[in-house]
């Protein structure tokens, strides 16, 4: 096999969680259509987004700023819409606003006001979830749900970004009840902190494991890697 082939079928793995997700918001009553998939390209070669992005699949999400750059370099012909999910550098900000549709790992004021004023003019604003950390484990990235309302106060008037919603990354828990728990409390903290002004209708929230819980307390974005590609390569 030549080195840049997938290592698994990408559309058929795309085919099976896309149903996975139409189940689901069936299941749960959501509206058909409204869960959007990000594939999750982290440690897969570029080989692998192409087969998927020709099985119909146009948001990737990457964690690492040179690994992500390389493939979008080399993808640059397919009109991907790129995400970063992974943990921001404020080294890196400048190649993040200039390279990414969407940031779903926005948790520090310093790091918005660096994305909005580095956003080249022309661009859209980038798009940006909150990530939360909702254990409150300090090891943990995000902001927890106290230091919520001081941070909308701080980024809403940042030009160059639009905060459009919440992300999170719970601990990994085998039963649908327990999954559930965290991304009810994401749903809940959006909901008590969203105004007209500020509706913040993304909730970033599921994986390969989880997603029909995310699915259930009203994910719009699920980010799943695993189901799709295949096992990573390792760090
Ligand atoms: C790796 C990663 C995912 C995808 O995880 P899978 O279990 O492979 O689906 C989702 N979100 C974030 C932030 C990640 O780092």
């Amino acid at each position: 096999m030549p080195v840049d082939a997938p290592l698994h079928d990408a559309a058929a793995g795309l085919a099976a969680v896309s149903a996975r997700i139409r189940a689901a918001e069936t299941r749960w009553g959501r509206p058909p259509g409204s869960v959007h998939l990000l594939a999750v390209s982290k440690r897969q070669p570029a080989a692998a987004i192409a087969a998927a992005w020709a099985a119909g699949q146009a948001a990737f999400g990457e964690s690492y700023v040179q690994e992500a750059i390389g493939k979008i370099d080399a993808l640059a012909a397919h009109p991907i819409d790129w995400h970063f999910i992974g943990r921001i550098q404020r080294n890196k900000t400048r190649e993040i606003a200039a390279r990414f549709a969407w940031v779903h790992s926005l948790a520090d004021v310093q790091h918005a006001l660096r994305l909005g004023a580095q956003r080249p003019a022309g661009m859209p604003p980038l798009r940006c979830c909150v990530q939360v950390n909702l254990s409150g484990e300090a090891s943990k990235a995000g902001l927890t749900a106290a230091d919520l309302p001081a941070f909308f106060d701080a980024c809403g008037g940042i030009a160059g970004i639009d905060v459009c919603g919440l992300m999170t990354l719970p601990e990994p828990a085998a039963e649908l009840s327990v999954q559930r728990r965290p991304f009810a409390a994401l749903r809940q903290l959006r909901n008590q902190l969203a105004t007209p002004a500020r509706p913040l209708p993304v909730l970033s929230m599921g994986m390969s494991d989880d997603l029909e819980a995310a699915i259930a307390e009203g994910a719009t974005m699920v980010r799943v890697g695993t189901a799709l590609f295949g096992p990573r390569a390792p760090a």
